[in-house]
């Protein structure tokens, strides 16, 4: 039951061509979908019955997000596909543009209908250059063959789709922090109420979806909602992509049915490399608090389940940790990551970041106080819930993960002033 979904035209020669992408029935839900005249309630429904949730990293059921849409707005509507996946870890959203972008862009048009929007934006990470041509030529092959533009196959339903290139900043794959820098502004999250639901790009009612999420439209309309729920576990419809990465034999994106055992997607990355000892698993992206290897190896790959062991599946980075890594040397490049990547506009997390990764540094270098650990814990309690996007919260929740799970081992550096790795 893999490559079902996001997927399912791999094994052909160029996916990525708008012929080849017909010729397994791409288009052919949209076409339906304008030329039966199908209701945009009915589209949205049909959504919400699948119970797909956003593949970004929070979960929200997709068709409750498109239902928020005032579609009597004065103000135009808009769609916007988040493909700036920024987080260490992840790397799945690019090959989906690089090699299925066709059903992206059918999987926007069929939203777009949806809500009645006047344009499509994708977000795109600007280092994504070989996905971001990718893209922009299969814009201009459903152009030119009428799928976008003005009268799209004479349903009088019109609709394009532009592309932004992001300029490396991991907070514009905040949403509201992507909308300012489309909006040609720094890219800064807003203070949220309002919802981009409400007041989004250029102020106008906005649905902003991940990549895969929209990518998973098309198929699951093309099937229907149960098919799409049986292919995954309650809770969690649908396949995933998992990007695993770190000490496996096989790093690489893989699409499972979501619920997979994760000692079955260990396995489909090849295992252990080197004949390491599994360590620990961060299931869902450097943000998502790290499972211990007796615990993750007992664990499904579905939100629940990572939920009940304390941490989230995220956007579905999966990074294998092997028995030679330092926790505290981890540790220590995630808090400086966020401290870089903070964009400064509230005190605690500006500069309570900058405390993380000080403090984990200098239990690192062997220059640790015994009330550090406490002052870890303390910090992040005036980091978490204060700031005003979830930046401030991500860089938090690793460190907890870590004092939870691996305290011996920061404790073992403050005491011994060296790495139980090198004991
Ligand atoms: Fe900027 Fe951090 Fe505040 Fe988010 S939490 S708005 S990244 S300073």
């Amino acid at each position: 039951m893999a490559n079902e979904v996001c997927f399912r035209n791999m094994d052909l020669d160029q996916p990525w061509l708008l012929e080849q992408y017909k010729s397994r029935g791409g288009y052919e839900v949209l076409t339906k979908i304008l030329t039966e005249k199908m209701t945009q309630d009915e589209v949205i429904e049909l959504v919400k019955e699948s119970g797909l949730r956003g593949r970004g990293g929070a979960g929200f059921p997709a068709g409750l997000k498109w239902s928020f849409i005032n579609r009597n707005s004065e103000a135009s509507r808009y769609v916007v596909c988040n493909s700036d996946e920024g987080e260490p870890g992840t790397f799945k959203d690019r090959d989906i543009l690089r090699y299925n972008p066709h059903q992206l862009i059918e999987g926007m048009i069929i939203c777009g209908f949806a809500i009645d929007a006047a344009a499509g934006y994708n977000y795109i990470r600007g280092e994504f250059w070989e996905p971001y041509l990718r893209f922009e030529a299969a814009l201009e092959e459903a152009r030119a063959a009428g799928l976008l533009g003005e009268d799209i196959l004479g349903s009088g339903f019109n609709y394009d789709v532009h592309v932004h290139l992001g300029a490396g900043a991991y907070v514009c794959g905040e949403e509201s922090a992507l909308l300012e820098s489309i909006e040609g502004k720094k890219g800064q999250p807003r203070f949220k109420p309002p919802f981009p639901a409400h007041y989004g790009l250029y102020g106008g009612p906005t649905v902003i979806n991940n990549t895969e999420t929209l990518s998973s439209v098309p198929v699951l309309l093309k099937n229907g909602g149960d098919w799409f729920k049986g292919l995954g576990v309650e809770n969690s419809a649908g396949t995933k992509l998992f990007a695993v990465s770190g000490a496996v034999k096989n790093p690489g994106v893989f699409e499972v049915p979501m619920g997979i055992p994760f000692s079955e997607l260990l396995e489909l990355a090849g295992g252990m490399k080197d004949g390491k000892k599994l360590k620990a698993v961060i299931p869902g992206g450097c943000s998502a608090p790290v499972i211990p290897a007796d615990e993750i190896m007992e664990l499904n790959m579905d939100y629940d389940s990572i939920a009940k062991a304390g941490s989230m599946l995220g956007s579905g980075a999966v990074v294998v940790i092997d028995d030679s890594v330092c926790m505290v040397k981890l540790l220590e490049r995630m808090s400086y990551f966020y401290h870089e990547e903070s964009c400064g506009q509230c005190t605690p997390c500006r500069e309570g970041t900058g405390w993380l990764y000080r403090i984990v540094s200098r239990i690192e270098r062997g220059e640790g106080r015994q009330e550090d650990l406490d002052l870890l814990t303390s910090v992040g309690k005036n980091i978490a819930g204060r700031t005003v996007c979830a930046l401030g919260d991500a860089a938090v929740m690793p460190v907890n993960g870590m004092l939870k799970h691996f305290r011996d081992e920061f404790q073992y550096h403050i005491d011994n002033k060296k790495c139980l790795a090198d004991s």
